[in-house]
This record gives structure tokens, C-alpha cells and sequence, in this order.
């Protein structure tokens, strides 16, 4: 049973199950390295009840690498479709994506 859970996480399917979580690149503003965590919609975010009774959704990560002092805290807010609706970093900086990938093209 721990076996065949492990393999799933840790297998080679982690590059197809983008659907459902996304990276999060960030880099350090002291040592200037680099993460990329990938966070999985489904289990990481934290539900947030609101007033008028929908639900919204919002993630809270403390990177730090090692050797680095330096903690980087990312704070991101989401829709009740767990669309990114805001983000904040603390000593950091996001990494934007100079080459996004398409979809369909040549
Ligand atoms: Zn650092």
C-alpha cells in the first residue's frame, strides 16, 4: 500500500498532472538561488469561507534554501475556481516565464 503511493507521487507522472497545480518559481533576493516548487492545487491550498458563502482559496509558503538565512515568504490568494487572483513575496522575487510554452503552433 506505501509502496504503490510512493510510486505515484515520485513517479514520471508528475509532469502531466499540471492540471491540477502549477510551479512556483521564485528566487532568493540575498544568495539569488532559485526554487521551483510545485504546488498541487488539490492538497495545498487552505479554504477560506467567506461572508456571503462561497469559498476562496489562498496558499502560504515559507521557502528557504540551504546555507541561506534567508526565508522567502509567499503569500497567494485565489478565486473559488482556484484561479491566482494576487500574490505577495517577502525577500524574494517571482520568476516570470520567458518562454511560455503553446499549445498549438508549429
Ligand atoms: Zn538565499
Amino acid at each position: 500500500m506505501f509502496k504503490k503511493l510512493t510510486g505515484k507521487i515520485f513517479g514520471k507522472d508528475t509532469s502531466k498532472s499540471s492540471s491540477d497545480g502549477f510551479f512556483l518559481n521564485v528566487r532568493c533576493n540575498e544568495c539569488r538561488e532559485q526554487f521551483h516548487l510545485f504546488i498541487n492545487k488539490s492538497w495545498e491550498l487552505m479554504q477560506n469561507f467567506e461572508n456571503n458563502g462561497s469559498v476562496t482559496y489562498s496558499l502560504q509558503k515559507e521557502i528557504f534554501g540551504v546555507g541561506c538565512k534567508n526565508r522567502i515568504q509567499v503569500k497567494m490568494q485565489f478565486d473559488s475556481g482556484k484561479n491566482l487572483k494576487s500574490r505577495q513575496i517577502e525577500n524574494g522575487e517571482f520568476i516570470e516565464d520567458k518562454h511560455p510554452r503553446q499549445s498549438n503552433g508549429p
